[in-house]
């Protein structure tokens, strides 16, 4: 049976991928787009995935993964929008209307790291398992969770890059989230890290460097202990440029097992394969994108 073609758009702050296929190792076709004014990125969205339709036939469905906070109560007549974003000229912003309407096929939506989560699950780091987290620690930080094989969905979803933390010792920075100032992004994201040493991460170097690794995994295993305290996870994924700090994996891993303090006494908290890269990389939240079309029909 020839597998079903569907669409996948990942909106992300600085670049928008979209891409057509079944799953990640049968991708058609793709495309990036630089994120623009929403009325010019969206018409090229709705180009590439028309001109798709016209050279390789229908899609099944297209799947949206966006940055947030998103509105996704189907009753809420603003569902399918981006709703207060501090991305300038991006809120209240309808993503899954226009695709509807051009493209006339259902659309699923979701934000960019629960649809990382879920494609982790089908593909990933995650496969066979039902409670995982997928972190991302970019220029902000956002957390997708899965419980027993379903997204978190309620009043809005959960915004775990917003969790407090508590300052560590020596660290005199005020913070960089605009609502929270010392949260764990406005601790930990790569915008903080920017903006408390000077330098974006990956130019950082010797002692500097060696500090800002220390201090990154501190918060990053204050926030995951929130997390696996609160959602009882299998595995963790950190995905996101900022995981590209050299030996932060190892450190987070000790230091979160450090914060647990030996409760609640879990073996599985301390092995190597509890906090774990995405086995897909960047191609996560694309691929959660596929899962979102395939699902929503
Ligand atoms: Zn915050």
């Amino acid at each position: 049976m020839k597998p079903v073609r569907s669409g996948a758009v990942e909106v992300g702050g600085t670049k928008v991928r979209c891409l057509v296929g079944s799953d990640p190792d049968h991708i058609v076709a793709q495309t990036r787009i630089p994120t623009g004014k929403p009325a010019e990125t969206l018409t090229q969205i709705l180009a590439f995935f028309q001109q798709e339709v016209s050279s390789g036939g229908p899609l099944a469905a297209i799947g949206i993964a966006s940055f947030g906070p998103l509105e996704l109560r189907r009753s809420h007549p603003r569902y399918g929008f981006i709703t207060t974003s501090p991305k300038p000229g991006w809120s209240y912003v309808d993503m899954v209307g226009p695709v509807r309407r051009a493209l006339g096929v259902p659309v699923g939506f979701d934000t960019d790291v629960n649809a990382a989560a879920l494609g982790e699950g089908r593909w990933g780091a995650a496969r066979g398992l039902g409670t995982f987290v997928y972190l991302t620690v970019g220029t902000g930080i956002g957390a997708g969770a899965v419980v027993e094989g379903r997204i978190i969905h309620g009043l809005g979803h959960p915004e775990m890059g917003h969790l407090s933390v508590p300052r560590q010792p020596g660290d005199h920075f005020v913070g960089h989230c605009p609502f929270h100032g010392t949260c764990l992004e406005g601790m930990a994201s790569g915008a903080a890290i920017a903006a408390r040493w000077g330098h974006p991460a990956e130019q950082l170097d010797g002692d500097k460097l060696r500090a800002a690794v220390r201090l990154e995994a501190a918060y990053l295993a204050a926030g995951l202990r929130n997390i696996v305290y609160t959602i009882a996870p299998q595995r963790i994924m950190i995905g996101g440029s900022v995981t590209g700090l050299p030996g932060l994996f190892p450190l987070v891993r000790t230091t979160l097992c450090e914060v647990l303090a030996g409760y609640p006494g879990l073996d599985e908290h301390a092995a190597g394969d509890f906090i774990v890269p995405p086995a897909l990389g960047p191609l996560a939240g694309p691929a959660g994108a596929l899962v979102l079309a395939q699902e929503c029909h």
